[in-house]
Order: structure tokens, then C-alpha cells, then sequence
């Protein structure tokens, strides 16, 4: 048995609802929301940038195909698509995979906890500021690199 659970299919088999020459998509087991997808690659992959072309473009065909489907089924009228990169970042499953949670607009007073995943629980007022002159320099120091 291999040791990566989404390289071990028996582990999530049951949960699959489509699956393309490259991808799973699957429920949570432990949705956050109900509709709570994993679209998962079949290759093991770590990170988002280690996909091909070609994959991101199936990609973003089957999103095309898949998300209407689930924000109708759950009755959502947004979603987060969200992929969690290393540790650092919370992944769980150490092979790329990304988070499909179906939302909706009463849930607005949940909001924040959904931002406490980026900030990782601060306060309001710990929460990191940058001003303009910050943002200018960050934007340059990226664009050298
Ligand atoms: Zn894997």
C-alpha cells in the first residue's frame, strides 16, 4: 500500500463523483460546507506549479462543467477554491489537491472564520497592515525576481 492517501485510491474510491484522464473530484470526508470538493490530480504532485499545461487547461474545463453543477446541487451562489501548499500553509495530504466549498449568502456571519484560515486566528487588531509605499515595494521586489 502506498503511503500518500490520495496516491491510494481504496482511500477515497467511494467518494468519487467524476474523474477525468487527470483528475479526481471527490467529497470531503469531513466537508466544511455539504458539497465540499477535492478536485485531486492523479499524479502525485506537491505543489501547483508542478502541473502541466495541459492539466491546467482540463482544469479549468471541468470547473466550467463541474462548479455550476455543484453550486445548483447545494444551492450555493459562490464558492472558495482554495489549495493549501506545504505544512506551513495546513496541508494535511501531501499531494496538491484543491478545495472546492460551495457558499452561500446566509452564511455571511461565518465569513470571518473563513478568513481565519489566512490569517490563522488573529485578532482583528494583529492582523498584519501594509500601507501603499509597502505594497508598491512588494509589488516591485516581485517583479525583479
Ligand atoms: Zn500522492
Amino acid at each position: 500500500m502506498k503511503k500518500c492517501d490520495f496516491c491510494n485510491l481504496s482511500t477515497f474510491e467511494k467518494r468519487i463523483y467524476y474523474q477525468s484522464k487527470f483528475f479526481y473530484w471527490i467529497l470531503d470526508r469531513s466537508p466544511i460546507r455539504p458539497g465540499h470538493t477535492l478536485v485531486i490530480p492523479k499524479r502525485h504532485l506537491k505543489s501547483f506549479e508542478d502541473l502541466q499545461t495541459k492539466e491546467i487547461k482540463a482544469l479549468v474545463g471541468e470547473a466550467k462543467r463541474w462548479v455550476p453543477k455543484i453550486l445548483k446541487t447545494y444551492k450555493a451562489t459562490g464558492y472558495n477554491l482554495v489549495a493549501n501548499i506545504s505544512k506551513a500553509a495546513g496541508q494535511s495530504v501531501p499531494h496538491l489537491h484543491f478545495h472546492i466549498i460551495p457558499r452561500t449568502r446566509a452564511e455571511l456571519g461565518k465569513l470571518d472564520k473563513v478568513r481565519q484560515i489566512y490569517y490563522r486566528s488573529l485578532p482583528e487588531h494583529k492582523r498584519p497592515r501594509i500601507i501603499v509605499h509597502q505594497v508598491i515595494q512588494q509589488v516591485n521586489k516581485l517583479k525583479l525576481k
